[in-house]
């Protein structure tokens, strides 16, 4: 019928438990709102309204704390081919105009499928990990090389393209978005602009269960260890820093079973737990880099 909706939708059997992300509830709503809720209303009253879909989200924000994992399951949560991911730097080449080809290849399965079905055309999403690297340096001594210029141009005529293009979604990341080219948050463009933050204490305590899971099913953490303790002791650590810390004080506790007299064989694994000490030892070996405010450090 009419009201059934063409355009992307999430998938059937999308669960949000089962992502794997924590601490990011706000910016998942964010996004869903801002950038998918179009997407999903019946097409009659997308075209009552008169309004066209976002077609691109930036998600900014410190190194580790989820961009690219929320980026994936965007893909995951609507009816999406696989999304094609690149990088700034990978993009770029030295040879004339092989940069610009580079961009120009991103777009074309989504444009050739556009013209073939039309409406009927699925999702393609892009994402646009380092997007800073394709903008030419700005503020920076010495000025910057320009070499980014026509990237960024081509990647702009190709979104601006994409207006007659209801199925491209482009998500753009950066730690530096005071280095990304004001071209291309324009409204059409990368217009949604999501801010991926350090996690506070209850979503690094999302992150710590998230990481321990396994380890706490099938009984190999000790009694002993309460991660709401250690979220409240890792202010500033980003999600990947704290999945550092899990792997650091496993580190500790499988290297309490090396068989004596060995470097590289273990004794006696069966009996493996990882316990409060572990992690606390593991608090002094991974540091967060980030976000270290200036109380601390004076
Ligand atoms: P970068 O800017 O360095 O690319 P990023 O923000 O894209 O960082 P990810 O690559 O998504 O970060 O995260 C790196 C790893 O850290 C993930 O694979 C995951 O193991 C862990 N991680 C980061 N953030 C979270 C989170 N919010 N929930 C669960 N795990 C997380």
């Amino acid at each position: 019928s009419n009201n059934r909706p063409t355009n992307a939708i999430l998938a059937p059997n999308f669960k949000f438990e089962d992502m794997g992300i924590g601490g990011l509830d706000n910016e998942f709503a964010a996004i869903f709102r801002r950038a998918f809720s179009s997407r999903i209303l019946p097409p009659g009253l997308v075209e009552r309204l008169g309004i066209n879909h976002v077609k691109g989200i930036l998600l900014f924000g410190p190194p580790g704390t989820g961009k690219t994992l929320m980026a994936r399951q965007i893909g995951g949560m609507l009816n999406a081919r696989e999304p094609k991911v690149v990088n700034g730097p990978e993009i770029l080449n030295k040879f004339v105009g092989q940069s610009e080809e580079n961009i120009r290849k991103l777009f074309a399965d989504a444009e050739k499928e556009q013209k073939e079905k039309g409406d009927e055309s699925g999702l393609h999403i892009i994402i646009f990990d380092e997007l800073d690297a394709i903008c030419k340096q700005r503020g920076t001594t010495g000025g910057g090389t320009g070499v980014g210029d026509s990237v960024v141009n081509q990647l702009l005529s190709k979104m601006d393209g994409v207006d007659q293009l209801n199925n491209v979604l482009i998500i753009g990341m950066t730690n530096r978005m005071d280095m990304i080219d004001e071209a291309l948050l324009r409204p059409g463009r990368l217009e949604v602009h999501i801010e991926v933050s350090l996690p506070d204490e209850s979503g690094r305590l999302q992150i710590l269960n998230i990481h321990t899971s396994k380890m706490r099913s099938n009984g190999v953490m000790g009694d002993d260890v309460d991660l709401a303790e250690l979220a409240a002791r890792t202010k500033n650590f980003s999600g990947a820093e704290l999945n550092g810390l899990v792997k650091s004080a496993t580190s500790f506790a499988t290297n309490r079973h090396i068989k004596v007299g060995t470097v590289a064989a273990y004794d006696n694994l069966d009996n493996l737990k990882i316990t409060r000490s572990d992690f606390l030892h593991a608090l002094d070996e991974v540091q967060p880099a980030f976000g270290v405010n200036e109380e601390e450090l004076q």
